[in-house]
């Protein structure tokens, strides 16, 4: 055998003449005894290629089992007439083995490596080395390594400058909860992983570095609610001299990029822009899903006056009456009321159906209590049609619009990222009201607002400079214009009720640094892996990065996180309270 130095990749065979003789090198995908003679599928990076191995000449080969690491020697030829594989890449030629060295054996595997067999997650992530050797998983560790690629030469070609930032800092708010790592030589003291680069690339741009951008891996310890991670990675970018219209057109270049480089048959992306305002009006989210239509209408009008009480409540209470068409469902009585429980789910107090009948008259629990106009107002405005479902809803402008907007998502959102559909949405709230009555950053504290004076006077109603970019429906990342002006920077501050000291205190260096000639800037970070997962067509964003944590926050492959020494704790200065070491100890 020819030593295990190979020669070519799989995938090259294809190139070869009839006769060259190759060394390959790779894992045993397959093999098959046919009447004495092996056919073994021999896996590599670059693909499979079939190779015959006669055990009668080569008896090692009577060992091989499935995921054996083994190098073969042999000739390329043509597969015999009628046996070629269209399905692969190789499947015209195979290798005739004159020898065969077993490199590694493998135990029995705990999962079929291929793409046929449904595996458990969590079982998939303990293996994940074997994982990876399944052609989904290799196909997107590739695909995310082309997109990094791509959008990083996107970045370099409008020259942005890659610049790396710390992962011990100081906390940073960003809204979530910070990972904490405690300091060993100042004991009691905590750096804080960042949650993402945002101070950081804002002191760039103070010292004149203009356009920034990173593949930054930032850190939230939140919840596991929904398909997110305790670590995710995100394209973050800043650039100063520029506005609104700069940070998006640089980000569009980076998606057009990483779009091309992985999903090359999809037609060049548009980014139509929405206001937050029209966002929330016609499809009740700040991530809308454009895909499909069953846009919300406003029906206050035709329900002004109305004698319905459900509905004139709601308006002269200053809200709104606002209706959907879901298009002929064909649900049954009970599945309306399904709706209608769904709704109340979402926190809504009621919700009325309603189905179009032949000659404009609807039937519906609430039809009796309609005025002729009243129905006919609605069948116009929601250009209803026999059998379609109409879902109506009355109460405050926004809470109304979000619940029949979860529905619209509910009943139509498509299944699949076949298509993509991009969309800016600007112009968002400065702050949000949180629920003990106070106000909380919309997106962060270092946001620029439309307008200082509007800030000062309507906080609730303000305006910012602030956009997200959305995708399908998922909300791909978010930036914004920064407040530049140190003066303004403590105005928010002292909206948010953080006094002077503590801004002082938690924010001084930021605040003065403000005050050295700072440049206007704006910026912007794309959600790498949410990016990827639909990009991919994966279901959940843990199929595209490549060691995530489960739902729970646990690494089921390493067993983080983890206990540590009773002498590493004492190193830190730390110890842990005693009823959580009685809780390990009944564990
Ligand atoms: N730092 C922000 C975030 O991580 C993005 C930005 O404003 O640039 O969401």
């Amino acid at each position: 055998m020819a030593g295990t130095v190979r020669t070519h990749r799989a995938l090259d065979v294809v190139d070869l003449s009839e006769g060259t003789e190759v060394t390959l090198a790779g894992w045993v995908a397959r093999s098959r005894d046919m009447g004495g003679i092996l056919f073994v599928d021999l896996r590599d990076a670059s693909g499979v290629i079939q190779v015959v191995v006669d055990p009668s000449e080569l008896p090692e080969a009577e060992q091989l089992r499935m995921e054996y690491c083994v190098a073969v020697t042999g000739t390329v030829r043509p597969r015999p007439g009628g046996t070629s594989n269209p399905d692969l890449a190789t499947g015209d030629v195979e290798v005739g083995a004159t020898g065969l060295e077993v490199l590694s054996p493998s135990d029995p595997l705990p999962f079929m490596v291929d793409d046929r067999h449904d595996v458990d997650e969590l079982t998939r992530l303990e293996y994940r080395y074997l994982d990876f050797r399944r052609p989904d998983m290799a196909a997107r560790l590739r695909a995310r390594a082309a997109a990094t690629n791509a959008m990083r030469q996107a970045m370099a070609s409008l020259g942005f400058l890659e610049i790396e930032t710390p992962t011990l800092i100081a906390s940073t708010p960003e809204g979530a909860r910070d990972m904490l790592v405690p300091s060993r030589l100042r004991q009691g003291s905590f750096y804080a992983l960042p949650q993402s680069p945002q101070i950081f690339k804002q002191l760039l741009m103070v010292g004149g570095v203009e356009r920034y951008f990173q593949f930054a891996r930032c850190y939230r310890d939140e919840d596991f609610r929904s398909d997110r991670q305790l670590e995710f990675t995100q394209l973050d970018l800043e650039g100063a001299f520029w506005d609104e219209e700069d940070v998006r057109s640089a980000v569009e270049a980076s998606i057009v990029a990483a779009t091309a480089a992985v999903r090359p048959e999809a037609s060049a992306p548009g980014f139509p822009t929405l206001t937050w305002r029209e966002a929330i009006d016609r499809y009740g989210t700040d991530k809308p899903d454009v895909r499909f239509d069953m846009e919300l209408t406003d029906l206050s009008e035709v329900f002004e006056g109305t004698e319905f009480r459900g509905f004139g409540g709601a308006l002269a209470e200053g809200g709104v009456v606002k209706g959907m068409n879901a298009g002929a469902l064909g649900l049954s009585r009970s599945g309306l009321d399904g709706l209608v429980e769904r709704a109340k789910e979402l926190g809504a107090a009621g919700l009325a159906w309603a189905v179009a009948e032949d000659g404009g008259s609807l039937r519906s629990p609430i039809a009796k209590f309609l005025s002729e106009a009243e129905v006919a107002g609605v069948v116009e405005s929601l250009s209803a049609e026999t059998d379609d479902v109409l879902l109506l809803i009355a109460g405050p402008w926004r809470s109304s619009s979000e619940i029949l907007g979860q529905l619209r998502v509910d009943l139509g959102k498509p299944k699949g990222h076949d298509e993509l559909a991009y969309l800016w949405v600007v112009d968002f709230p400065v702050f949000e009201e949180t629920d003990d009555g106070g106000l909380a950053p919309a997106h962060h504290p270092f946001t620029a607002p439309h307008s200082v004076e509007e800030m000062r006077t309507d906080p609730v109603n303000a305006l910012s400079r602030a956009y997200d970019l959305v995708l399908n429906g998922t909300e791909l990342g978010s930036g914004s214009v920064r407040i530049h002006d140190p003066a303004v920077q403590a105005q928010v501050f002292e909206t948010l009720g953080i006094s002077d000291d503590e801004a002082e205190r938690r924010f001084g260096w930021f605040l003065r640094a403000l005050r050295y000639g700072t440049p206007p800037h704006a910026g912007f970070a794309v959600g790498f892996d949410r990016l990827m997962a639909i990009l991919v067509g994966a279901s959940s964003i843990r199929d595209v990065i490549p060691f995530p944590k489960t739902q729970r926050g646990v690494d089921p492959l390493t067993g983080s996180p983890s206990r540590v020494e009773e002498a590493q704790l004492e190193e830190l200065g730390l110890d842990v309270r005693p009823e959580i070491k009685a809780a390990w100890e009944a564990d």
